[in-house]
């Protein structure tokens, strides 16, 4: 039909496209409000420490509860907040929030946040970051930052500068993730990561695909020979989880581990002494 009669196939998805822009455009004025109505919240997910079964941080997770759409993701608004620049004042008020957080925890664990790479071109990262961390006293050795390859890829010279710069400050800085951009891993060479996050997608193919297995055993391999602390992303099963612990990862952050969770919840669980039970359920 469409071929026959192509002038009928293009009337047919005009409004569906025309609906989508129309959507798309209609959430990002609703986004330049957001900020100010404080319809930000921030979730967070336990991460685990293998080799004590403690969970030792939890990473802060972005969520927009829009007054008529409902709980919207970040995959559908970040974007949107990066190509208006509001991601820079959106990311601020996520740092401060999350550090403030972090001081409700236990002083060995630690805050991971995510950082834009248009916050990380925006010029002001560092000194943001520092007077967050001032003010609010938070230890800058528990605020992880973390931020993907695609940072590198443009103006690498300056990124590079920003991330000596945010290293100076003292916060670690995670690579996230790791193996869904266009790497090169040249860049490993130029900048000394703390951690290295596998994407899930090889995570959850453990014990199904030995192509993604040869894949997480040499990203971990790798990052260990790097000194760099090894997360995978992901985990959802006990068998996962047993694979990461017998091929020498050092955290595991998934559904099986913890959901994204609101504050007080995850407050409860960094401060449960060990996770004993979860890596037995595990072994
Ligand atoms: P990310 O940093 O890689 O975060 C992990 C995402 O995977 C989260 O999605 C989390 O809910 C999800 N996840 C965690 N464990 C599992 C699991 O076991 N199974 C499955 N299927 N999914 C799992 P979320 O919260 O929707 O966030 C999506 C992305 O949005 C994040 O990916 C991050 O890139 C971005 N994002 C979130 N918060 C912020 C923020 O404050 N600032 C910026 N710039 N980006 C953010
Ligand atoms: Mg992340
Ligand atoms: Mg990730
Ligand atoms: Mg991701």
């Amino acid at each position: 039909r469409a071929k026959a009669d192509g002038g009928a196939a293009v009337r047919l998805f005009e409004p569906a496209m025309l609906e989508r822009v129309r959507a798309r455009q209609s959430l990002k004025v609703d986004l330049a409000g957001a900020l100010e109505h404080g319809e930000f919240a921030l979730a967070y997910q336990p991460i685990l420490d293998l080799a004590s079964g403690r969970a030792c941080a939890a990473e802060a997770l972005l969520r927009w509860n829009h007054p008529v759409r409902g709980s919207v993701s970040p995959a559908d608004f970040v974007p949107l907040a990066e190509e208006t620049g509001s991601i820079v004042a959106i990311g601020e008020w996520v740092l401060k929030e999350a550090c403030r957080e972090a001081l409700e925890w236990p002083p060995h664990t630690s805050v991971a946040v995510n950082v834009s790479p248009v916050q990380f071109r925006s010029g002001t990262l560092p000194l943001a970051v520092a007077a967050i961390l001032v003010r609010s006293g938070l230890d800058p050795r528990r605020l992880e930052l973390e931020i993907t390859e695609s940072v590198l890829l443009r103006d690498s010279e300056a990124n590079l500068k920003v991330l000596h710069a945010l290293k100076e400050i003292g916060v670690r800085i995670a690579l996230d993730d790791f193996g869904t951009g266009f790497s090169s891993l040249s860049y490993l060479r130029s900048f000394p990561f703390d951690k290295l996050k596998l994407d899930r997608s090889f995570v959850s193919e453990i014990g199904c695909s030995p192509q993604s297995e040869a894949i997480v055993r040499a990203a971990g391999e790798m990052g260990r020979a790097m000194s760099m602390t090894t997360t995978a992303e992901g985990v959802e099963t006990s068998e996962q989880l047993r694979w990461l612990l017998a091929h020498g990862w050092s955290q595991a952050q998934g559904y099986f581990i913890g959901r994204p969770s609101p504050a007080f919840e995850v407050r409860s669980h960094l401060r449960r002494p060990a996770q004993r039970p979860i890596l037995q359920r595990a072994g």
